[in-house]
């Protein structure tokens, strides 16, 4: 899978995710991140980008004649169904499903804003749609799509291997994950759950899928709204509401 990140900071991106399990995907071939330098396409002598927003206030914005060049750059060499994601605060707010949904796409493209954003026509233009990380406003795209490219990248056959599997994780099933404990057996006094280290398959699964809806319950009650329940799952659910 391949992930084309048109930017004003390639060596954020670059440097970003060369590291740990994304690193890996890469070295074996599985994704490919590749950063779109826009201040390579404009056609001013200072590689300028950036101009001041028609009707006046602060800031500057991205002009779209570089970010367009950047896209026609590597345009030929995606396939059909990719989509061009412009980050931004304004965006859909990114969640799992998307993360899986794009995971079986064959090429990302990611455009990221920065300044006070970009022209809104480039948006008319190539993006096929806006992403949000959250309701907070950062200084530039960068964050945000490393975020989606790590989120996504390890969802990827094989980026993962057995004992870093996504498949229990939070989200997965609309659950947040059951906690999680290493050895010491005892830390400052605290034990971990004697289930845990009875051996017992059947009970350490039936454990951990009742912490998972504790906690999510607790944590993240609104997601228990769209999880995969069972009818035993929401009896336990208002037996422990009480
Ligand atoms: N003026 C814009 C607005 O009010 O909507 C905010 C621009 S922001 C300072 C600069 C760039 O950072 C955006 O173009 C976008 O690419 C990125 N960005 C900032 N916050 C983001 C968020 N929560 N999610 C995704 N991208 C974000």
């Amino acid at each position: 899978m391949r992930f084309y990140v048109l930017t004003l900071f390639p060596e954020m991106i670059r440097d970003g995710l060369a590291h740990s399990i994304i690193k890996r995907g890469m070295d074996n071939g599985l994704i490919e991140i590749i950063p779109v330098d826009i201040r390579d396409f404009s056609k001013d002598k200072h590689r300028h980008v950036d101009d001041y927003p028609y009707g006046g206030g602060v800031g500057m914005v991205m002009q779209p004649q570089p970010i367009y060049d950047a896209y026609c750059s590597i345009k030929d060499n995606l396939s059909e169904d990719s989509p061009v994601l412009y980050m931004s605060p304004q965006g859909k707010v990114y969640d799992q499903k998307m993360a899986e949904k794009l995971s079986k796409l064959e090429d990302i493209v990611i455009l990221c804003g920065h300044y006070e954003g970009v022209d809104e026509r480039i948006i008319d233009e190539i993006v096929t749609e806006e992403i949000s990380i959250g309701d907070f406003v950062l200084t530039g795209g960068e964050l945000p799509a490393m975020a989606v490219i790590d989120s996504v990248a390890r969802l990827i056959d094989g980026v993962l291997n057995k004992e870093e599997s996504h498949i229990d994780e939070s989200f997965s099933n609309g659950l947040l994950e059951y906690p999680q404990y290493t050895r010491p057996p005892i830390f400052n006094g605290r034990e971990v759950p004697e289930v845990l280290l009875s051996g017992h398959h059947g009970k350490i699964a039936e454990w951990r899928h009742e912490k998972s809806l504790e906690r999510t319950l607790k944590k993240r009650p609104e997601l228990l709204k769209n999880a995969e329940l069972t009818e035993k799952d929401r009896i336990y659910i208002e037996k422990i509401k009480k």
